[in-house]
């Protein structure tokens, strides 16, 4: 194993990420650019995170899960618009604290999703930097020319839903932190959402097909519809009341003294990565048995109103989310 200060960019290249290289279009990662033939039918969806340690992950998160995570946001937004995922890009930005088992914990973390998710390596860069551990990641993905889903579809009348559980994002952190404290599966299931959430790529396309605005949850629920209402310029309301969550969050739900708030909190807190998104109400029947048919929990949410913004309904009544930074109704 060579010592820590020798894990130089080209080796980190050659051993690491050239065997994760698209088959056909990466060029083995040695050409400069990766080329890919134009798909006629189709456009070429395309999205970008990028994250710092100490801000997006923790520095004591294990590598590989930071690698995974940061794949699975990118996918997490190609799969919210309907789109289906190929390849990926990536810039690595070393810090001085990161040798050969780093690098190697990260690059086995992608190579692991990449066979889960059936994308490749196509490009990108990597240096060393004085500052913070950070990494950049562009995922690209394919859609039926027209057909990339937007925030911006939605109609008055159409019915809101979410795949999956809400909440689990925010209390991962927390269990994370160490600020939670629920049985030990709790807090592991918690955690290991938190460093490892699960795109929806499985529900892409019934998304694309039914879907008039759709939205991956990473800034929170209420925040991502009310992004939803706004590009829209319509109305939606929220019903805290149905919240889906897991049985981990239900647990710290139990304990709480203010229902209310507590669902709040859950509805503002970030990082769950479950697709929001408005549909037809002629759809509904349709939407069940298709999320069904892949065990995607399904929740219907809200609705679709005329007016501005996002309202959020407890008990049919409308309650101010004041702690957040965006506005409604
Ligand atoms: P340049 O001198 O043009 O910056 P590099 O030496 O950085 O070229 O990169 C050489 C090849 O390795 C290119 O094909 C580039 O896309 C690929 N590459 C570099 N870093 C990464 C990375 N982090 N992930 C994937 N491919 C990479
Ligand atoms: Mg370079």
């Amino acid at each position: 194993m060579p010592a820590l200060d020798v894990a130089g960019e080209f080796e980190t290249i050659e051993r690491l990420f050239k065997p994760l290289a698209h088959p056909e279009w990466g060029r083995g990662l040695a050409d400069d650019v990766a080329a890919l033939p134009s798909r006629p039918g189709y456009d070429l969806v395309l999205t970008k995170d990028a994250i710092v340690e100490g801000v997006h992950f923790l520095p004591d998160d294990p590598l590989d899960t930071v690698a995974r995570k940061l794949l699975r946001v990118n996918l997490s937004d190609l799969a919210a618009k309907g789109a289906e995922a190929f390849g990926y890009l990536l810039a690595c930005f070393w810090s001085e604290r990161c040798g050969w088992p780093e690098r190697e914990a990260f690059a086995s973390g992608l190579a692991e999703d990449q066979a889960r998710f059936g994308v490749h390596l196509l490009g990108g860069d990597t240096v060393r930097t004085p500052g913070p551990l950070s990494f950049s990641l562009t995922a690209l993905g394919w859609a039926a020319t027209g057909k990339t889903v937007s925030r911006a579809g939605a109609q008055v009348g159409d019915l809101v839903f979410v795949t999956g559980v809400i909440g689990d994002g925010l209390l991962g952190l927390k269990a994370a932190q160490e600020q939670l404290a629920l049985a030990p599966e709790r807090m592991e299931a918690l955690i290991s959402h938190y460093r490892m959430p699960t795109p929806r790529t499985d529900f892409a396309d019934i998304v694309r097909e039914f879907a008039t605005a759709s939205v991956d949850v990473s800034d929170g629920l209420a925040a991502d519809l009310a992004h939803i209402a706004q590009a829209s310029r319509v109305g939606v309301a929220l019903n805290l009341n149905v919240l889906p969550l897991s049985a981990a969050a239900q647990a710290w739900f139990d304990d709480r003294v203010d229902p209310q708030l507590s669902l709040e909190d859950l509805a503002s807190g970030g990082d769950d990565y479950e697709i929001t998104f408005t549909a037809h109400p002629r759809h509904e029947d349709a939407l069940r048995r298709e999320a069904e048919r892949r065990l995607v929990r399904l929740t219907r949410i809200g609705e679709v109103t005329a007016g501005q913004g996002l309202t959020v309904l407890y008990d049919g009544q409308p309650v101010p989310m004041a702690r957040n930074g965006w506005t409604h109704g």
